[in-house]
């Protein structure tokens, strides 16, 4: 027997986007909403952010949507849609002012309105000095968003379906359907109808070994749509976090940074006013990561491995670091035993976020390809979704911003949609694809074992496919993963229970990362240039003329193709970037 379920809008996912996707949905009394999550919905990722969310509000000192659109475009090396940018830059003070009506406890200036710091890469009137945007809840930003937009999400009575993996996307004749998912608790597959359905999945830093993700990031739902024949728009751009604490990447927020945190080589340097003269340390995260690396490099990284940076807090007022940044505090004293008010904090670029991921128009409509033709009944939002606003390099506090502008954008437009769309006919073999990977995981013959295979592949993608790049170190681990693919056919489950198989589920998410890198590593090689994030040390500069353009990964059989999609330019003329 079929487990079937019906609901006008499906949303996969109950982070920020989901939820706010979700809560914007079921504001229609004429639809009904359910949210499907592999995890508790207050256990994602974006519980997890801590610096802030970026708005011009202007509390603390003078500033603009415009500014923090061009900051955005800037950060982004110019491969950002101006006018996904413009939109955000504008829907996101409002979005931050609903949070702060729902009950969001953010922190506070002195005369009660919500509190802003400074952040990587957001400055006053075009580039002149850091401006501070990002408004913020200590270091507990997404705990206290996804908090709140859970409890509105329940008083809005949308039905949760929690500890449900998604592995399929029912797609016919070009139509998104709705979804099938597995039940953790008991082992079975479920299928959910929908006339609507938002993907809402989150990243996919899991596929490195050094990184801030969660370990549930694991890239399910672009490797299922790209399983599907929906391209993947440029997975080459993963942005590192410069500071992720050294050798396990639990992250340092920028908000240490924003609040006069410097970053240090091992002769005590503030080596960024080498390569940021006017906004140092808080140049963007491509920039810092890679001047870090180089600084290494040159044999001033610090540690008896001279392989790390030093973050340095002492200059700052005790009582001010333990008030805006208590979490991170604490992190650096359990994890390291280091006391950040009165040591040096060792810090490595850790693996961090997914510019790329499934395209979508400025309205979340997932697309085929790069003339924009729409996948009707399919919608996108947040970290998984690719709305080109982040471009090659996406600023920090720009993704919590995000998840608010585009799960909002995301749930109104599948709300609408569903209200005049009718439910279409589900395939006999509706379970087909999902009932083949499970059995092939369950019955595979267990010569390879899963931790192995992953280990590799999250050790190989730092070596050949992290901060720097080039022809050589990509084209090793084109054959790395080719061979990973091969040997992932012999893995096996030793687990035979149907309750609570996660062992099971291990395995599945095993495959969509070696997707995941797949599509990452074939675009890196493509782009001939350095922009952004993405970084070739045999083609160093960047190069608009060939490349100002969005890749579309395919996948065609075992094949990957590549196409592209045009840039949308405006008021900003790609300029050399310099901060
Ligand atoms: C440590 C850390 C700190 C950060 N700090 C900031 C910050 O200060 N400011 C900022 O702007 N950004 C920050 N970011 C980035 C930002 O938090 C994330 O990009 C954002 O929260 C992602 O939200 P999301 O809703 O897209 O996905 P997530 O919050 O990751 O949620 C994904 C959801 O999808 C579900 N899901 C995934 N796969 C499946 C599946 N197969 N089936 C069913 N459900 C599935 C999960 O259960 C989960 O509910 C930070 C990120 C990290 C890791």
């Amino acid at each position: 027997m079929i487990r079937a379920h019906k609901f006008d809008v499906i949303v996969v996912g109950a982070g920020g986007a989901g939820l706010m996707a979700a809560r914007y949905a079921a504001h229609n009394p004429n639809v009904s909403v359910a949210v499907i999550t592999k995890l508790y919905p207050t256990r994602s990722h974006t519980g997890a952010a801590q610096g802030g969310v970026g708005a011009a509000l202007g509390n603390i000192s003078e500033d603009h949507p415009e500014w923090h659109a061009f900051d955005t475009v800037k950060g982004g090396d110019y491969l950002t849609d101006q006018d996904v940018a413009d939109v955000f830059a504008k829907e996101v003070i409002d979005a931050v002012y609903e949070l702060e009506h729902m009950g969001l406890p953010f922190s506070r200036t002195p005369d009660g309105r919500i509190a802003q710091r400074k952040f990587g890469g957001h400055t006053r009137e075009h580039g002149k000095a850091p401006v501070e945007r990002a408004c913020y809840a200590a270091d507990r930003t997404g705990h206290m968003i996804l908090q709140t937009l859970y409890q509105q999400s329940i008083k809005d009575q949308v039905t949760f379906f929690n500890e449900f993996h998604v592995l399929d996307l029912i797609i016919e004749d070009g139509e998104c359907l709705g979804v099938v998912a597995y039940e953790l608790a008991t082992g079975e597959l479920h299928v959910f109808q929908a006339k609507a359905t938002v993907i809402a999945s989150g990243g996919a830093g899991r596929m490195f070994r050094v990184t801030s993700n969660a370990h549930a990031l694991t890239g399910d739902l672009t490797s299922i749509a790209w399983r599907r024949g929906i391209p993947m728009e440029d997975p080459e751009f993963f942005q590192f976090h410069p500071t992720g604490l050294y050798k396990i990447g639990v992250l340092l927020t920028e908000g240490a940074r924003g609040e006069g945190g410097i970053l240090r080589n091992s002769e005590g340097e503030r080596f960024m006013e080498r390569y940021a003269p006017t906004i140092k340390d808080l140049a963007p995260r491509d920039m810092v990561s890679r001047a870090m690396y180089l600084e290494i490099r040159d044999g001033r990284g610090a540690g008896p491995d001279k392989d790390y940076i030093h973050l340095d807090l002492t200059h700052i007022d005790a009582d001010i670091i333990e008030e805006r940044l208590p979490d991170i505090t604490e992190f650096a004293r359990i994890y390291l035993g280091v006391d950040p008010v009165k040591e040096l904090v060792p810090v490595q670029p850790t693996a961090h976020y997914l510019m790329g991921g499934i395209p979508t128009t400025i309205d979340t409509n997932v697309i085929w390809d790069g003339q924009n033709t729409i996948v009707p009944g399919l919608y996108a939002a947040g970290e998984v979704a690719c709305a080109s606003l982040h471009g090659a390099n996406r600023l920090g506090t720009n993704s919590l911003g995000d998840l608010l502008v585009f799960g909002r954008r995301a749930g109104r437009n599948a709300s609408a949609y569903a209200e005049t769309a009718s439910f279409g006919t589900l395939p006999s073999d509706v379970l087909e694809r999902s009932e083949a990977m499970l059995d092939a995981a369950m019955s595979g013959p267990r010569t390879e074992r899963v931790s192995h295979l992953r280990k590799e592949l999250q050790d190989s993608m730092m070596d050949n496919a992290s901060v720097f790049r080039t022809e050589e170190t990509l084209t090793t681990q084109m054959q790395v993963l080719k061979q990973l693919r091969e040997r992932y056919r012999n893995i096996g489950v030793e687990d035979k229970g149907k309750r609570f198989n996660t062992e099971l589920m291990e395995a599945i998410e095993l495959g969509f990362l070696l997707d995941n890198a797949q599509a990452l590593v074939a675009a890196a090689l493509n782009r001939t240039e350095s922009r952004g994030a993405h970084s070739r040390e045999d083609y160093k500069e960047r190069d608009d003329e060939n490349w100002l353009k969005h890749t579309m990964v395919y996948l065609e059989g075992d094949e990957v193709r590549i196409d592209y999609k045009p840039v949308t330019l405006g008021r900003y003329e790609p300029k050399p970037r310099v901060y």
